[in-house]
């Protein structure tokens, strides 16, 4: 048995429903053509919530209101990193049923300072975030989004590079004329780290390039050099998500990872009322870069704010935290590779994710024997499968990889760190980590169905 000897998913819908999967993901495109950070993807999460009656936390926990069944709540933690809880009918030590995804993406990250001026360009020196291949990010239409803070307190939001009136930047890359030496090197080493200058801008001001680029950011956005220092700007491609493939059936995006797995789980997330077990969708940052810091998923962010919910709800009691978090179920979602047959040497086919089949489940992930992994239990994945089979949702199982291929992490780890069950879960993505990943329509909806089947039955 292999994941392609069940139907391929398409097969399974008529014309009315392919219609409904392209809607749902025309939502989706719309969703990661905008939000291409962490903090858009907050700030957009937010905007989605309230609209359907989720309200801030902290206003409740000013207020001195109390919570009830059906209410839904959202804690935002400094705007990178995002819990929406849906309070259910049981009591919260029952444990929780928890959609988890990450919402910052590899990039470039600006350095603290980085503009200087050489040969009469100037140029925004970077440091990359997360695991790339460098040399797939030179040559392409670049946008800077983030934002600069400035020492009065005021944050100002940059976005550069999306509107078709605006301007781009980009990467330069050695003329191939030239490239003698550079293509005989090794891939790590053909574009270097410190080499991914961005270009910005070649006019001078009374001699200095530079200058006039300060002039142009001070009259545009009312920021000095110096606050640089404070900023937090983001070098990602330029453009919007579009349809794959002459029959549409798939998505070229920046972000998928893993924005695919939080989007669907925020979906399936703001689609629920009535819960039996209290639901919560926990979209987190820093995974690229190991899940430390205060918005990564290391951080207290989550116990704590559970801690604030049973308050809210029942009264704050240290045991009822704990056998909450003990009690709890998770889909940790992230994304999966997918069957690629440009590269099938590194794949094991009875145990590779492929396009159209549907929500990926790895019991385990990790490198060289399992290192690092958190593997789920067979119990849960019995109950899993019985899930999914009963809702009608397209699931298939497996690896990052053959063995001893590669090897990769996720946020799974730490939750079941509470002594819960999770399982990693999520999409199948071709070209990871590239600057344009793609996915397949149908998988993001088999995904977004999955979740919600989680949320009712697990
Ligand atoms: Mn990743
Ligand atoms: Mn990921």
């Amino acid at each position: 048995m292999n994941n392609k000897s069940k139907k391929n998913a398409w097969v399974k819908y008529d014309d009315e429903k392919v219609k409904e999967i392209f809607s749902f993901s025309d939502k989706y495109k719309s969703f990661i053509s905008t939000c291409k950070t962490e903090r858009e993807c907050v700030k957009e999460s937010i905007r989605l919530a309230e609209s359907v009656g989720y309200r801030n936390l902290e206003d409740i926990i000013k207020n001195n209101e109390t919570l009830k069944c059906g209410d839904k709540v959202y804690a935002n933690n400094k705007d990178k990193n995002i819990a929406l809880f849906v309070i259910g009918s049981e009591p919260i030590e029952k444990g929780l049923k928890i959609l988890g995804a990450h919402i910052d993406s590899p990039r470039l990250d600006l350095k603290q300072n980085p503009l200087y001026e050489e040969g009469e360009l100037a140029l925004l020196d970077t440091h990359y975030y997360g695991g790339i291949k460098k040399y797939q990010w030179v040559t392409l239409p670049l946008a800077l989004h983030g934002v600069v803070a400035k020492k009065d307190g005021t944050l100002i939001d940059i976005c550069i590079g999306e509107d078709e009136n605006d301007p781009v930047v980009g990467i330069s890359d050695l003329l191939v004329h030239l490239a003698g030496e550079q293509m005989g090197k090794k891939a790590d080493k053909v574009v270097e780290g410190e080499d991914l200058n961005v270009l910005v801008g070649s006019i001078p001001l009374k001699e200095a390039v530079k200058a006039n680029i300060l002039k142009i950011l001070k009259e545009k956005y009312d920021f000095e050099e110096e606050d640089f220092l404070s900023a937090e700007i983001e070098i990602v491609p330029a453009g919007k998500a579009r349809d794959y493939g002459l029959d549409r059936s798939m998505i070229m995006g920046y972000g998928h990872d893993d924005r695919v797995c939080a989007y669907t789980s925020l979906a399936a997330m703001l689609d629920i009322e009535n819960v039996d077990k209290t639901c919560c969708t926990l979209l987190v940052d820093k995974e690229e870069v190991g899940s430390n810091g205060a918005t990564g998923m290391h951080s207290k962010f989550f116990e704590n704010i559970v801690a604030e919910l049973i308050d809210r709800v029942e009264g704050y009691n240290d045991l009822k935290l704990r056998r909450c978090l003990t009690n709890s179920k998770m889909l940790s979602s992230d994304v999966s590779a997918a069957f690629d047959p440009n590269y099938p040497s590194v794949m094991e086919k009875k145990n590779s994710a492929y396009f159209g089949h549907g929500i990926v489940f790895n019991k385990y992930t990790g490198a060289r024997g399992k290192s690092g992994c958190n593997d789920a239990n067979a119990e849960y994945m019995a109950e899993l499968r019985s899930i999914m089979e009963k809702h009608d949702v397209s699931f298939q199982t497996a690896e990052l990889g053959k063995v001893d291929a590669g090897g990769g992490g996720t946020i799974a780890y730490i939750l079941a760190n509470y002594n819960m069950e999770v399982i990693d879960s999520g999409v199948a993505v071709q070209n990871m980590h590239s600057p344009w990943e793609i996915v397949s329509k149908v998988d993001v909806y088999e995904t977004m169905k999955g979740y919600r089947a989680f949320l009712k039955e697990a």
